[in-house]
């Protein structure tokens, strides 16, 4: 052990051991007092912390107490609210609204994308929740505020139609109602005691546009268009009043007392009057309907009240019969019923009546076809003989002809009625044996009398 190294080694560790073991011997109390003491302070931080566990336990317990409390309130109270379920109706992670129905989330959807005019699929979410029944908003609600949501761009509009035919879209209803308003109360002033309006059918129609659309008016642009371009057509209603005729009405009354035929006028017929009041309706000034609003009798019209005759067969008048016919006329002589010449070209010339005869003709009573008045009685130059003519009305005449002489029973100015003995038949005049020659005429013509004594139809 002469290495020189070594020794020195083994001289500084001889150094370093001596210094370390008088270091601690030194240091020895010191160091046993630090032991002590951390033991100590070991023990009383344990102690510390086992207190404080206690304390956390005790804290727990009663966290826990009131915890159950609260939420035993909290479920009472759920289960005693007003809470509803609903559907949630998400975008974007956004709450848009809750709807009632479930079932109603594919229609909003449609109808959402129908407004946006779109076909992409949107991240529209529907969720199962509970809200309070307050916060339930419409289908169409939802479907606005998704829109608002979705394109922010898009405004709400309301759409004008005249007659089914777009014309704009304003901000709202009430913009368009004042600009189509202005043009009417134009027209108002020009007929202040009428009822103007407009005769297209208005209608609005909500829907969402880009507000950069240019089909969205504003309300002094729609109001020139209605005036520079006449959109729509003033009309008019007016009452106008009148007096009018109110037409008496006839009332037929049947009486045996008069042959079939035959009628008499019991009570004349008086037109009434009333005062009308009509709602007319004009277009440019124009009349296009009248509607009557109500009727006001001032004088009620008298009904004319006319007698007609029911008799059909033979009757007897004061100790004659006279025969009815199916014609106007009654047979115009009692007892004798052979036509012995009948109207129309014959040997003699152009006979203008029918002459009438039978055994024992001359002095058979002749009676008034019907009944009239007497125009003219007595003896003609012209080769009646004695005759008598008779005006029914209505532009009828008959004559009779060839009587006896002093036979006739009336005379001209005089009322006859149907049936009524006139002369006897003789054969006066122009006249080759006792006949009847009987004339009817029809507005001065003579026709032939067959038709109207029912020998032809
Ligand atoms: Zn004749």
């Amino acid at each position: 052990m002469n290495n020189p190294i070594y020794n020195s080694i083994s001289a500084l560790g001889t150094l370093v051991t001596n210094l370390v073991t008088g270091a601690i011997r030194f240091y020895r109390r010191y160091i046993l007092f630090g032991i002590k003491n951390t033991i100590a302070k070991f023990i009383i931080y344990n102690k510390e912390s086992f207190k404080s566990a206690k304390t956390f336990i005790k804290r727990a317990v009663v966290f826990l107490l009131i915890a159950s409390v609260i939420t035993s309130v909290v479920v009472i109270a759920n289960r005693t609210s007003t809470k509803i379920s609903a559907t949630e109706v998400v975008f974007d992670g956004e709450t848009v609204g809750y709807i009632k129905n479930s079932d109603d989330a594919e229609k909003i959807k449609e109808t959402t994308l129908k407004k946006l005019n779109t076909n992409k699929d949107l991240e529209i979410k529907f969720k199962n929740a509970r809200t309070e029944p307050y916060n339930i908003i419409s289908n169409e609600e939802l479907s606005d505020n998704l829109v608002k949501v979705i394109a922010p761009d898009y405004i709400k509009v309301c759409e004008v139609y005249f007659d089914d035919k777009f014309i704009c879209a304003v901000s709202d209803q009430l913009t368009a109602h004042n600009a189509i308003n202005a043009v009417l109360e134009n027209e108002k002033a020009k007929f202040p005691k009428a009822a103007v309006s407009f005769n297209e059918k208005i209608t609005y129609r909500y829907a969402y546009y880009k507000s950069s659309d240019e089909n969205i008016w504003t309300k002094d642009r729609l109001e020139l268009a209605i005036r520079g371009f006449e959109l729509l057509t003033p009309q008019h209603v007016e009452c106008e009043t009148k007096i009018s005729k109110v037409e008496f009405e006839t009332v037929d009354i049947e009486t045996n007392t008069l042959f079939i035929g035959d009628s008499r006028v019991r009570r004349k017929g008086q037109n009434g009057s009333e005062y009308v009041i009509d709602l007319v309706t004009y277009i440019n000034d124009k009349k296009v309907m009248s509607q009557n609003l109500t009727s006001l009798s001032i004088k009620a019209p008298v009904s004319q009240v006319v007698e007609r005759g029911m008799r059909a067969e033979s009757i007897s008048m004061g100790g004659y019969t006279v025969t009815q016919t199916s014609g106007y006329f009654c047979w115009p002589v009692v007892g004798l019923h052979v036509v012995t010449s009948p109207f129309g070209w014959r040997s003699l010339g152009n006979h203008k009546g029918i002459d009438i005869s039978g055994a024992n003709a001359s002095g058979s009573l002749v009676v008034a076809g019907a009944s009239g008045v007497v125009t003219e009685a007595g003896w003609s130059t012209g080769g009646y003989g004695n005759y008598v003519m008779i005006d029914h009305g209505n532009g009828m005449e008959t004559l009779y002809a060839h009587m006896l002489d002093n036979s006739l029973m009336v005379s001209a100015g005089e009322q006859v009625t149907k049936g009524q003995a006139i002369g006897r038949v003789g054969n006066t005049g122009y006249s080759f044996g006792a006949h009847l020659h009987f004339e009817v005429r029809i507005n001065g013509t003579r026709v032939n009398p067959a038709w109207y004594i029912g020998l032809e139809q």
